[in-house]
């Protein structure tokens, strides 16, 4: 069966973000980048009008600001920009199962079993665009086509708030035509080789023989060639399966040792806490939670367990932390403390389980918390058993989350 795929591309997103949430920014030519005090910031992304300027991504800072003296320089706020990019992949998998993350801006839908319900490639496509930016003020360009590599290429050809379609009786007269890099996995090292061998389109690259490709490139070759072909029969990833976050952790090492319970109860909260609000703004539950302990003696540990039910709040994170260090402690003084969540999954199937437990008034006091929190920030509301000793939680953190590799 023919399959079809989109591929969603959200345009200049980390720029977009940063207008959506800042209005002022709005008719500014905007950039985000790296710490201009650091002078070897270079520019992350940018809006429409500072493309106008010339302004490219991974330009130096000092550049941008020649091409574009007015140009609004902001930091990245990654926390924010996996909260839309989440925002975004919840409205993609009201269409299919199949949401394959190419990092935060990026995805593929294997819609080919939704056409009864949603229509054909393009209406699916077009729907999605109109929903994405009604429901988060985003625009998206999406790629239409029978395979990954080509609903890829389709993204990349009409910016912004576009839709592409490359049909299967079609593609040689729309993806031949087009520079051999402009294909996926094709980077500029491939690009010049494929230069020195007279292959300077996909359509080049699709005439050669296989075996050509094998010698001077090897495995990739070959790969690279049933791509132009429109030979590209890897299929889209389950949902589940494509979490690019592995787990989320914080530590910290104490301004002094840890000595009594409440000690320990006080900084281990607090970094509950802190992960509980990164496992929310990457909208993640875990289902298993890990503490390390490093004790005044320098010997250290770590102990984990397997939660009744995944998570992403700080007291059932703290409770099962808290139950850890209690077994496993012997009072000796503990000089750093971490916690982290593992086995993560995608919370926005499971938004109810944050009432599943018992614990209905403290869960609706952690969400009036962190409901305060997003208002007025961070420090405006804290434990009462936190002001005790406040150089305890007073810390800047260690973050030991792990990435997948992509
Ligand atoms: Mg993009």
């Amino acid at each position: 069966m023919e399959r079809t795929i989109l591929h969603a591309d959200l345009n200049n997103f980390f720029a977009s973000v940063e207008c959506l949430e800042h209005a002022e920014l709005k008719d500014k030519p905007v950039a985000v980048a790296g710490d201009a005090k650091a002078r070897h910031g270079i520019i992350l992304a940018k809006n429409e009008l500072a493309k106008l300027f010339g302004i490219k991504t991974a330009m130096p800072l000092w550049q941008a600001q020649q091409l574009c003296p007015d140009l609004i320089c902001v930091p990245p706020h990654y926390d924010l920009y996996m909260k839309y990019s989440g925002f975004t992949r919840e409205i993609c998998q009201r269409y299919t199962s199949q949401v394959e993350s190419f990092g935060p801006d990026e995805c593929w839908m294997d819609v080919s079993g939704s056409s009864a319900l949603f229509g054909n490639g393009k209406t699916i496509a077009d729907d999605l665009r109109k929903r994405i930016f009604h429901e988060l003020g985003l625009t998206v360009s999406v790629g239409v086509s029978f395979n990954k590599v080509f609903a890829k290429l389709g993204s990349d050809m009409k910016k912004p708030d576009a839709t592409t379609v490359i049909p299967k009786e079609s593609f040689r007269d729309i993806v031949w035509p087009l520079p051999v890099d402009a294909m996926l996995y094709v980077g500029r090292s491939a690009r010049e080789r494929f230069r020195s061998v007279g292959i300077a389109t996909i359509g080049d690259l699709a005439a050669v023989t296989p075996e050509f490709l094998r010698r001077s490139l090897g495995k990739t070759g070959t790969m690279l060639w049933r791509f132009a072909n429109g030979l590209d029969d890897a299929p889209v990833a389950e949902t589940a399966d494509n979490i690019p976050i592995k787990s989320i952790g914080n530590s910290t090492t104490a301004y002094r040792n840890l000595i009594t319970e409440e000690d320990c109860r006080i900084v281990l909260y607090a970094l509950s806490e802190m992960v509980s609000h990164r496992l929310k703004s990457h909208g993640l539950l875990c289902a298993t939670v890990q503490i390390s302990i490093r004790l005044s003696n320098l010997s250290s540990f770590e102990r984990q367990c397997r939660l009744t039910a995944p998570t992403q709040s700080a007291l059932d994170i703290f409770d099962a932390g808290w139950q850890l260090l209690c077994q496993h402690r012997n009072d000796a003084p503990i000089r750093a403390l971490g916690i982290r969540g593992c086995q993560l999954s995608s919370a926005f199937n499971r938004q109810l389980s944050f009432f599943d437990s018992d614990n209905h008034k403290n869960r609706a006091l952690e969400e009036a918390m962190d409901e305060i929190r997003g208002r007025f920030g961070n420090h405006t509301i804290k434990r009462a058993v936190m002001l005790k000793d406040p150089k305890l939680t007073n810390f800047k953190p260690k973050d030991h989350s792990v990435f997948l590799q992509k």
